[in-house]
């Protein structure tokens, strides 16, 4: 039987953002600036997918620390309109075979993963071994033990490695983490955030194969979830406990359709998330002794909108890829660890790994 189908994945982004167009187009506000004008990075995006190809191509029109100088892709007419499009010469266009020559191309100092997560691992090792300095999307890796390998591999070769965390370089979040980690209005004792769009896409995907997305909504949307509560509260999550629904079992047959969680963190705020594919939700709310904050759209690519006790936030929108890469860029020339390190994407799948199991054993699980 045929799922029901509701909101494709790009509808979903498309609604809970207002689109590039409808951006701040003028230069990304990169977050840390070079001390010294330096020359422009070049980033090679590895896989040239819909995030590659909607989102960060884009993006890098608007940088000013790097530019998209190389591609890696499997797919030879895509490297000819690329190329063509972005005007990067062939010698900056790789295919997975040959892709450690990368090494020897001085035209390339950022490797970006922008692939499916089981690749991630890989690609991140191999990049680093080839010299480079890398981000790799979220989720980091498949499970925790992995982050840990892509972090060991990347301090041995002596680069900088982030994680494509866009949101931490976004002004309404960095507003909620202020709020929040500063205890602006006392300390936070409540937060609540759901993250999930109607997954409608191909049966076929990576994304509901558990080899090749380690899971599902979880995975790709929960992880954000997971995010906006420890950047809320600048703390570090010692346990969870997780329950899950399948409304669709045909269809998510090997991935978590929806799944909520309770967290525990030291300082005993009462945390609640939940990841969909079966529900469009984007929204992150926190209460304070003194005060109340609040996004919706929280998580999206743009558009983002809160509130402050109740009164509009009123804070514009940027193009936060450009300035997540722009940053790096300057993390790198200044030889500076990037704000959204390797370690921040291991915290996040410390957390997702304990849901697991909780999910499997329907108990408080430790997150370690
Ligand atoms: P996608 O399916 O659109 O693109 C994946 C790319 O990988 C394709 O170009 C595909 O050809 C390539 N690929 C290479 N080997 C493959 C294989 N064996 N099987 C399948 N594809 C293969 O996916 P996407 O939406 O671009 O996501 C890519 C990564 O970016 C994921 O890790 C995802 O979580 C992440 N992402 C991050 C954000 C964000 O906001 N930070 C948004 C979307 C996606």
């Amino acid at each position: 039987m045929k799922p029901t189908i509701k909101t494709s994945r790009r509808d979903f982004i498309r609604k809970s953002s207002i689109g590039a167009g409808a951006l701040i187009m003028g230069p990304a506000l990169s977050s840390l600036a070079l001390t010294k004008p330096g020359k422009r990075l070049g980033i090679a995006l590895v896989g040239l997918g819909s995030y590659s190809s909607g989102q960060l191509a884009p993006a890098l029109q608007h940088t000013k620390n790097c530019y998209l100088a190389g591609i890696v892709t499997g797919t030879p007419a895509k490297a000819v309109s690329w190329a063509k499009k972005y005007n990067i010469p062939q010698k900056n266009v790789y295919n997975y075979q040959n892709f450690d020559n990368i090494a020897h191309n001085p035209d390339i100092d950022i490797v970006y993963v922008v692939l499916p997560v089981s690749m991630h691992k890989e690609y991140t090792i191999r990049a680093a071994k080839a010299g480079k300095h890398v981000i790799c999307e979220k989720p980091m890796a498949l499970n925790a033990a992995d982050c840990r390998e892509m972090i060991a591999a990347c301090k041995k070769a002596n680069r900088l490695l982030s994680i494509g965390y866009r949101l931490h370089f976004e002004p309404h979040t960095q507003e909620v983490m202020r709020l929040g980690q500063k205890q602006i209005f006392g300390k936070v004792t409540k937060v609540d955030t759901g993250n999930g769009f109607t997954y409608n896409g191909d049966p076929n995907a990576w994304r509901l194969k558990k080899a090749m997305a380690g899971g599902g909504g979880l995975m790709d949307m929960g992880i954000y979830a997971i995010q906006g509560a420890r950047y809320t509260l600048g703390q570090e999550p010692v346990a969870v406990k997780a329950r899950q629904e399948k409304t669709r079992p045909d269809f998510f047959k090997e991935v978590d359709e929806t799944v909520y969680w309770e967290l525990k963190f030291p300082g005993g705020a009462k945390v609640t998330g939940k990841s969909s594919y079966n529900h469009d939700w984007g929204y992150l709310r926190a209460e304070a002794k003194k005060g109340s904050f609040e996004l919706e759209p929280a998580y999206g690519y743009g558009g983002l909108d809160g509130k402050v006790n109740g009164k509009p936030m009123d804070i514009p929108n940027i193009i936060q890829q450009a300035a997540q890469m722009d940053d790096f860029a300057a993390c790198v020339t200044l030889n500076k660890q990037s704000r959204v390190p390797g370690e921040e994407g291991l915290k996040d799948m410390k957390v997702v790994d304990a849901i697991y199991r909780s999910l499997d054993s329907g108990d408080w699980e430790k997150i370690a």
